[in-house]
Parts: structure tokens; sequence; C-alpha cells
């Protein structure tokens, strides 16, 4: 019944972006950008985050060894814009897995020492590609990393925390002239991976279930039109392979893609609320490719057609919300758990141990963080942190209706899958059972998608108020 309504509500979703954008078309295409004055400043930066040498892979459990060279480079990418007010803002990208607190806070507290750049003016995306390294704390129940191979992750993490900073800092110091471009594409590679079992949910793929294939699309034009830059998103989790080869994915081949066709470009790609889209097919490295080609594709044939030009005003917002978990087990059950059979159990059951001994009880709660951007009064991008559900994106775009939304998930911090009140419902791997890898005791509690949609809706009447 419900996903009778949710292929509804995509259609509606999809009717009215085709509506919004027709009505903007005339205003700016890629053969006349000079129409466009230059009212905004954009900075572009890019750095090699490729680890040197073999180190243990993020994402797939059973892997057994440590990495064996590359595809092609990983990339932190970073875009600066700055609107006719001089109020600026950064978008890093970056192919892994995900950043977490213990990096994205020093990180965004360093640039605002040397940059005097706030939180909210930051935003900190990761692909969740599954063939990146490990990031230190970032679900690290799910491997089983010796002391050499821990010390290898601190120290890439380290390493990678002054890679953040440096390229935020270069993007800032190229900042030129430039017009911003908003549109959007479709691409159909993902699919729902939540399919019912006998004993519940398990993980297959499933076309009655809601998919959101929204390509948007923000495209950085110098005065003179060349494309500088070209922010593009895609809601699916980037698990085509589980090879040992480090790789972006498919995100990471459509970055590639696009910057083959259009030279001098920075193509940045950012995660939407994919946590329950695999792509499809998956298995095999070219599938990577082609659906990489597939999503570059629906990125240049947007940059092809006229785009909404955006106007030169940028609002942010940053803030959290606590989200509840379920009450903690005793230290003496937790010794109990560390007895179990699983591997995951006795790792979960050392890590709370440890954080027992350290803060003399289990956390109750995550304290959430929700970031927007509006850019003009054309679109707002909403940053929502961990592994996403697409049921958050439809809803905020449902309940928005009068705004034009870019939703992107994985955003500043990757903790734990964010299942919404039906898939917490549902349970299955992202309503709850997961949780064990990210190192909680247990699934959130009922009400977090309306913390979280509430919390959205105050910073975008924030951000709508005008306040800087
Ligand atoms: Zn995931």
């Amino acid at each position: 019944m419900w996903s009778g309504g949710a292929a509804l509500m995509r259609s509606l979703a999809v009717v009215l972006t085709v509506t919004a954008l027709a009505g903007s078309r005339g205003f700016g295409a890629e053969d006349q950008p000079q129409a466009t004055p230059a009212t905004w400043r954009v900075g572009v930066a890019r750095r090699d985050i490729t680890p040197k040498g073999p180190i243990w892979m993020a994402g797939y459990a059973m892997r057994n060894h440590p990495s064996e060279g590359a595809v092609h480079p990983l990339w932190a990418k970073a875009l600066a814009v700055e609107d006719a007010e001089g109020q600026r803002a950064v978008i890093v990208t970056t192919d892994l897995i995900g950043l977490v607190r213990e990096v994205s806070d020093p990180v965004c507290e360093r640039v605002e020492q040397s940059l005097g750049l706030p939180r909210q003016r930051v935003l900190l995306n990761s692909s969740h590609t599954h063939c990146g390294p490990v990031i230190r704390k970032c679900a690290e129940v799910t491997y089983g990393l010796d002391a050499h191979q821990s010390e290898i992750i601190a120290s890439y993490t380290q390493q990678l925390e002054d890679h953040l900073v440096a390229v935020i800092e270069e993007a800032c110091g190229a900042m030129q002239p430039a017009t911003l471009a908003y549109g959007e594409g479709e691409a159909t590679f993902a699919i729902n991976r939540r399919k019912p079992v006998d004993d519940g949910q398990g993980i297959g793929e499933n076309p009655q279930r809601p998919v959101d294939h929204t390509v948007p699309v923000l495209a950085a034009r110098a005065e003179d039109g060349r494309l500088l830059a070209v922010l593009f998103g895609y809601a699916c989790h980037n698990t085509t392979t589980p090879i040992y080869q480090l790789n972006g994915d498919y995100a990471g081949f459509a970055q590639l893609a696009l910057e083959e066709q259009h030279p001098g470009t920075t193509a940045l790609f950012m995660i939407g609320c994919g946590a329950d889209a695999n792509p499809a097919p998956r298995g095999e490295l070219a599938l990577a490719q082609q659906h990489g080609q597939a999503l570059g594709q629906s990125v240049d044939s947007v940059l092809a057609q006229p785009m909404q030009p955006v106007h030169s005003r940028l609002r942010t917002a940053f803030a959290r919300v606590e989200l509840p978990l379920v009450d903690p087990p005793s230290r003496e059950a937790v010794l109990e758990l560390a007895t179990a059979e699983n591997v995951y159990q006795q790792r979960l059951a050392k890590l709370l141990i440890q954080r027992y001994d350290a803060d003399g009880a289990l956390p109750d709660s995550y304290p959430f963080p929700v970031q927007v951007m509006r850019f003009g009064s054309e679109f707002s991008l909403i940053g929502l942190a961990g592994e996403t559900l697409v049921d958050y994106a439809f809803r905020l775009r449902n309940e928005l209706a009068g705004e034009r939304l870019w939703v992107a998930g994985y955003c500043n911090e990757v903790f734990a899958y964010i299942p919404s009140e039906r898939v917490l419902q549902e349970g299955g791997y992202e309503g709850g059972d997961a949780m064990v890898y990210y190192g909680f005791h247990g699934p959130f509690r009922p009400g977090l998608e309306d913390r979280i949609v509430g919390l959205v809706k105050q910073l975008m009447d924030q951000c709508a108020a005008g306040s800087p």
C-alpha cells in the first residue's frame, strides 16, 4: 500500500521538478553564459587522498587482506562560493566511506581559526565508496584490524584531516568571479535494496520500494563561460564491487568522465539519501564504470540545457538535535555479550566496556547535525548526517513543496544508519541491525524522523529570514 503511495509521490516529485525547471527556460544556457553577470565568486581545489600503501578497505566486513593498488586516485575536492555580500561557504566532497565527528570537528575548528569560516559554512560530504580506506572510528566494529593496520588507519586519518583543511584553504585562496546555475537530471541505476524475507527484511533488489533517481546539478562558470566546477548528486550506495583495488566506484567514474568531457573542470560528487539503495546490476568493476558514465551523461545533458541562474545570496545554518537511543545495557550485560559467539557482538562488547570504563556510562542519544545552505531563492542544499534513508528526501520535498531542495545524506558525520520511522518499525539492516557495526548498543527510539524534519524546517526558516 505505501509503496504505491511512494511511487505516486515520486512521479509527483518528478512532475513538479520538470514544471519548475521548465518555467526557468530561457534564462541562461551553456551557449550563452555571458548573458548572466558574474555576481558570485567561486574557488575550486583538489587533493589526492589515495593511501600510499596497502591499507584495510572500508565497507565490506568480508574482506580479509589490505588493498592492492588503485584503479584511479581518490580525491578530496572543495568548492568555495561567495555571494555579492561576501558571505562565503565551502562544500567538500571526498571519495571515502564516511567522515566522523572526530575528523569533521577538528577540520572545521582549524578552518574557523585560519579563515574565519564558522561551522555552518563548511559542509563535508563523503561518497560512501566501499573501495576506499577505513576511516578511524567509522564503523570500526566491522573490521578485525590488527595493531599494525590500526596504526596505518590512524595515521591515514590524521593526514586526511590535514588534506581537508588544506583543500578548503586552497579553494578559498583561488576565488574568481563566476555564475552559478542549477538544474536536475535523472539516472536510473539505483534500486531499493530492502527486500522482505520470511523473518523480516533482507537485502536484495526491490523495485516496489521507493528510490530517488534525481540528479541535482550545480554549475559554476567563469565570466568567459568556462565550466569551472560542477557539483552533482545521486542517492545510491557506492557498492558496485567489493574488489581490493582502491576506487571511487560509480561516483569516482562519473567524476572522471565529466572531467574528461570538460577539460579544466572539477567535478564533485555529493551523495544523496541513498542508504536503502544499491546500484543495479552490480558485482563487476565494469559495471561501476558503466553506472558512472550513465550518471556523467545525465549531468552532461543538464549542462547542455538551459539551467536556472542562481541569485547571488547565500544563507547558511547548522544545528544539532538529540536522537534518543533505546536504553543502554548494564555493564554486567555488556560483559555477558563479550562471551557471545558472534565476532561483531564480541567487538561491540569490547568497545562498550571501554566506554563504560572511560565515561562511567553509555550514551543514550546522539547529537545529529543538520546543515542548510540556501542559494538565492532558487534552491536549498540540506546536509543530513549519517546513512540517510530515501524517505527523508521525499518527506522534505513533500512538506516543503514551495522550495526546491537538494537533500544530501552522509554529510559531516557518518555515525549510523538514519532510518525513517517506517524503516525503524520494519527493522532489518538499516532499521537497527547495522547499529552494532557503528558501535551502538541498540536502535534509535521512535520519533527520530520528526526530530530531524523539525530541525530542517527550523533552519530553513532561519535562512529564509535572512540572517547570514
Ligand atoms: Zn552504507
